[in-house]
């Protein structure tokens, strides 16, 4: 069944249309990758579907159920569900990879605080790094600190992943251990929508390319299709 769905989605900034009326639906355990040129609004995008920033018109279903977004009653909720990933990574600096990771747990979640601790090190451990978990976000590399930024969502166990360009903040030395980890979430079988410049690793990992230009959908379909056959 379809996991997430946006119908007719806009969102303006004064006068510009920044989204023009965008759907597009994923369903369970599918990868669509967004790709596009600087400013097609692939980030606004996903902010909108995060409700990060809320649309001006359109629908939002999770798992078929529309998403009121308009009040701010139910909108906790529904961003548990829905994991999201910046380009920098937004961590907590005045806290360890695995109170970082623990946080939402116990904050949002209300889980008790060793079993936080317990369940966020399995996560640490998933993107591989249990043995850094007591470090504090400046001692870790940009790589390391998307990875945890994983962990931390994959924690909240969400529906549905967003990810806005998780490597481009990154030294290209550390962009492929950063993939790595994505490439086993989708082998994980994690439900995905992923805005990235990473053409190739676009082509190797998604159902289907959504190509965006100036708050459109242009075409979309199948890597070898959108991206030709190298
Ligand atoms: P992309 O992620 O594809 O590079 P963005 O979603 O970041 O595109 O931006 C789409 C357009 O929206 C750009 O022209 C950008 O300048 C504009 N934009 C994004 N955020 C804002 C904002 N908060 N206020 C005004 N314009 C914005
Ligand atoms: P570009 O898009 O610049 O051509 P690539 O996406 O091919 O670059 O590679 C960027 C990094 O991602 C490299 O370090 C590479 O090892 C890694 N990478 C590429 N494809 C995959 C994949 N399918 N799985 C895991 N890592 C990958």
């Amino acid at each position: 069944g379809s996991v997430l769905q946006v119908k007719n989605l806009v969102k303006r900034y004064g006068d510009r249309e920044i989204l023009q009326g965008l759907s597009l639906e994923i369903s369970k355990g599918a990868v669509k990758v967004l790709i596009g040129p600087s400013g097609a609004g692939k980030s606004t995008l996903l902010q909108c579907i995060n409700l990060l920033v809320i649309p001006d018109e359109g629908e939002i279903f999770l798992e078929g159920q529309p998403i009121p977004y308009r009040s701010k009653k139910n909108l906790h909720r529904y961003r548990q569900q829905v994991g999201m990933i910046f380009q920098e990574f937004n961590l907590f600096d005045h806290l360890t990879a695995l109170e970082n990771v623990a946080i939402g747990l116990v904050r949002v979640k209300k889980m008790p605080r060793d079993e936080a601790r317990a369940r966020a090190m399995e996560e640490l451990r998933r993107v591989g790094l249990a043995e850094h978990a007591h470090k504090y976000p400046a001692q870790l590399s940009g790589g390391q600190k998307q990875r945890v930024s994983i962990a931390r969502a994959l924690a909240m166990d969400p529906k549905v992943m967003l990810l806005d360009e998780p490597t481009s903040a990154l030294d290209p030395e550390l962009v492929g251990e950063v993939l790595a980890v994505i490439k086993d979430l989708v082998e994980s079988g994690m439900t995905m929508l992923m805005a990235t410049h990473q053409i190739a690793f676009a082509a190797a990992i998604a159902d289907e390319i959504i190509f965006m230009e100036d708050g459109a959908i242009v075409e979309q379909g199948p890597p070898q299709k959108i991206l030709g056959n190298p």
